[in-house]
This record gives structure tokens, sequence and C-alpha cells, in this order.
């Protein structure tokens, strides 16, 4: 197997929350030599520098400063988060069995997280003597299933069955005398009192590379950590050529990105103003040089149901990532962005797809117009192709991340010049 699909799996497997995606991220970005950045210190910013910062734990911003005076912002943005389960305050349900309190995070298909096992991830605040101290914790281990009901016990159950998530999801964690022990098993792992957590189920199968030809990748989140990772790696290969490459890996696409550290929040915008007071730039002239990718993955044909797709705009796994597009803007690119994201691919020498709605179906949406509604730069929304998305295991392309990444150094390493409405890549 490709070593860098290999890495890719272990990223998958090491990220089952999105603070764990973003500590992963965070210590590559060290290992390369950045420097992390606290929101509440005074920055200084030297040409050369190469800085993050995360908020929230689950949102990290990443950039480099090239040598010379710099001519606008090239970014990427993608998303840490993925459709869960999310654990309760005061979880257990006690009775014949014990189990726990969930509620959906985002909008996932119900039927696959069923009938597996499970177990919990995500961030918790531990009390200490200096206050409440975050600590992230993944318990690792088989620990809970929600169960089926039986064929003969409900015979409706594939005649389209309605999930009712108040009783149908409920995982099972022990029996009876389980009561009492699932928030020390969590104090223990965390090592202290528990003041409040963020607490997600995963599933626990690993990513699996299959397929005749090994050219299929299952994993749970591969929306958004396969783009997310394919982002990431190009950012860390790419050579700055004048512009600012900027990595921006946003958590809460789930759930309308509305948060203190989502798309929606100023923290992109903040952070470039920063940036330009720091070095002596003007803002408005280096956003207008500018250009951001919004990269989240794309439906490709599915096997069993092309009737799905407008058939000319159906991609298919391992043919290269797609340009979304959507005449209401919910997908952001344009003729202008296309031209972008195809001249970077040319150069490349990447495939690149479409993908548009079926005419009579809305379709998804994600973070590209939502942040540029705080910085509004041309934006191409782009995203590699995959089946089940939403699924808690999903399946997509291994030649497409690789695709991806080449795509992405390419875009790090261009330098981006703006004629009078549109950009020529060099
Ligand atoms: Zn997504």
């Amino acid at each position: 197997m490709d070593k860098r699909i290999q890495e890719l799996a272990a990223f998958l497997d090491g990220s089952h929350s999105c603070y764990h995606a973003v500590a992963n991220i965070s210590e590559q970005l060290e290992r390369a030599g950045f420097v992390k950045l606290q929101e509440r210190d005074a920055w200084k910013l030297t040409a050369g520098g190469n800085y993050y910062l995360t908020r929230g734990g689950s949102s990290l911003l990443a950039f480099r400063i090239p040598q010379e005076t710099p001519r606008g912002f090239l970014m990427a943005a993608t998303h840490s988060d993925r459709p869960a389960f999310k654990i309760k305050e005061n979880p257990e349900l006690t009775g014949s069995y014990t189990c726990l309190r969930t509620e959906k995070y985002g909008g996932m298909l119900i039927a696959p997280w069923l009938d597996r096992p499970l177990s919990v991830a995500g961030r918790v605040q531990v009390e200490t003597e200096q206050g409440a101290e975050s600590r992230l914790i993944d318990i690792d281990r088989d620990l809970l299933l929600i169960p089926n009901v039986a064929i003969h016990l409900n015979r409706q159950a594939n005649d389209g069955y309605h999930w009712d998530v108040k009783s149908d999801t409920i995982p099972l964690l022990g029996g009876k005398d389980a009561a009492g022990k699932f928030e020390a098993l969590l104090e223990r792992t965390a090592g202290g009192k528990i003041l409040g957590h963020d607490l997600y189920l995963y599933p626990r199968q690993k990513a699996a590379v299959w397929g005749l030809e090994e050219e299929f990748l299952s994993s749970a989140a591969l929306d958004n950590l396969q783009c997310t990772w394919c982002c990431a790696q190009g950012f860390l290969r790419g050579q700055s050529r004048g512009s600012v490459p900027v990595l921006c890996v946003f958590d809460s696409e789930e759930v309308g990105s509305s948060s203190v550290q989502g798309a929606a929040s100023t923290i992109l915008e903040r952070l470039l103003q920063r940036l330009c007071r720091c070095l002596g730039l003007d803002y408005d002239r280096m956003l207008a040089d500018s250009f951001m990718i919004s990269a989240d993955n794309a439906h490709a044909l599915h096997p069993n149901h092309p009737e799905l797709h407008d058939g000319g705009h159906a991609p298919l796994l391992n043919g290269g990532p797609v340009l979304k597009f959507q005449a209401g803007l919910r997908y952001t690119t344009d003729g202008l962005a296309a031209a972008v994201f195809r001249q970077i691919c040319r150069k490349a020498d990447i495939p690149v797809q479409t993908f548009y709605n079926r005419a009579d179906m809305a379709g998804g949406s994600t973070l590209g117009h939502i942040s540029l509604s705080h910085v509004s730069v041309p934006t191409a929304d782009i995203g590699l192709p995959q089946l089940a998305m939403h699924s808690c295991y999903e399946t997509a392309g291994t030649r497409d991340a690789l695709y991806l990444l080449a795509a992405m150094e390419a875009y790090f390493s261009a330098a981006l010049e703006r004629n009078e409405d549109g950009f020529s890549i060099k």
C-alpha cells in the first residue's frame, strides 16, 4: 500500500474526535517547526516565520510568512467535525440494563451506527488546583453498542423504518450493576474530577483499504478528515511564492458553523487583519489578491443508484477532485474560481470532475459560503468523491487522496496574479 495512504489511515484511526484531529495536525506542524501563537498574547511575526493557532481545541489556523513582501492570501478551508452521537451530562440510564443518554450532532445516516462496537472520545474539563484543565480522552476499547430490534419483533424493519432517536439509538453500556461506573471510567481515564465534557461516540472499525486493486478506502469521518489531511499535507509541502498560505480547519460545520471557533465566527477575519497589522500590510489590498479553496467531500456516483446524479456531472471514485457548483451559491464556485482550480490541477497533471445537484434535488452545502460572508474572496468549492456521506463508516478512492494532496501542494506553491476579473497562475 502507498506509504501516504498508510499515513492517511493512521491519521483517521488516531482522530476519533475533532479535538484529536486538531491535536494531530498541531503535532505535525510543531514537528515542521511551526510556532504556536496564543490569541491573548502580543504577536511578533517575522518574514520567513511559520505560525499556527487553535481555538476551542477544535479549530486550527496555520500560515507561513514569505521572505518577500506578501501579495495576498492563498487559503484552504476544511472542517474537523463529523456527525455523531454526543453524550449528555448525567448520561446513565439505569433499569434492566445500563445505557447512555445521547443526542444527535449533525445529520447522520442512523442505520450504520447499529450492531457494531462503539467507543467514546472527545474533550473533558478536569478540576485541578489551578482551575479547570482541558484534556483529550479516547476510551479506545470496545465499550458500547446500539442493538437493533430483531426482524421477528419489527416486521417493518426493511420497509423504510422511521428511526426514533429517543428510543432506537440508545447505546448499551452494561448490565444493571454497571450503574454509576461510566463516569468513574471517564474520571479514571481523564485523571481527575470532570467539570464538563464534549464527548462523542465513534465506531471501532479501523480504516480499511480494499477492492481488487486496493482502490477504495473506508473509514469513519472521511467527510471531512480526508480533505483535511490532504490540505494539511499539501500546506506542509508547499513552497510559498509570494502569497501567504493559510490552512483553515474549522469545527461546527455539521451544525451550521455558528460556534466561537466555526467558519461563521470572526476567527479567520481577525487573524488575517492582525497578521496585516503586525507586518504593516494593507488588509484590503491583501484581500483583493486572495483566493480560497473550500475543500469538503462530494457525492460520488453510487454504483446501485446512478439515477441520483445529473448524468453529465456524476463524479467517480478515483476520477480526481470535484468542483462543486450550485446556481444558488450554496456552493461558491463560479467560472472565475473554477478557472483557478483547473489551472492548479493542470499544472499538477491532475484530472478534475464536476458536480451539480440533480435539478430537482436541494443537495447539501458547506463552509465556503459561510466563510466568505466574513472574508469575501473568490472561493472554489471542491471535494473528493465519496459514497455513503454521513454514514459512520464512509467510502472514498485511494487515488483521489493522492490527487488532492498533489493539487494542494501545487496550490500552496502557486504564484497567483490578479488581473482585472480573474487570476493567472504561475
Ligand atoms: Zn463535510
